[in-house]
């Protein structure tokens, strides 16, 4: 899967310290995050949200969808 670039969707960002979003905190991230399914290579992985079904994600990304898990 190619990897994700930053606003694929659900305001995405590859570097969540990046994410000026209003819902984001510091310290969340997806690989602390529910839909995470794990690193495949070199910090990314995929993610079970449907929206990202066709692309790796980072370990340290973000998106507003971010629920806690992982
Ligand atoms: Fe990252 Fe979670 Fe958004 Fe998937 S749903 S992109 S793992 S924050």
């Amino acid at each position: 899967l190619p990897k994700a670039e930053d606003g694929h969707a659900l305001d995405y960002v590859n570097n969540a310290a990046d994410s000026n979003h209003e819902k984001y905190q510091e310290g969340r991230q997806c690989d602390g995050c529910a839909f995470w399914a794990g690193e495949e290579s070199d910090g990314w992985g995929k993610c079970r949200h449907p929206e990202f079904s066709d692309v790796l994600v980072n370990a340290n990304g973000w998106c507003s969808t971010w629920v806690p898990g992982g």
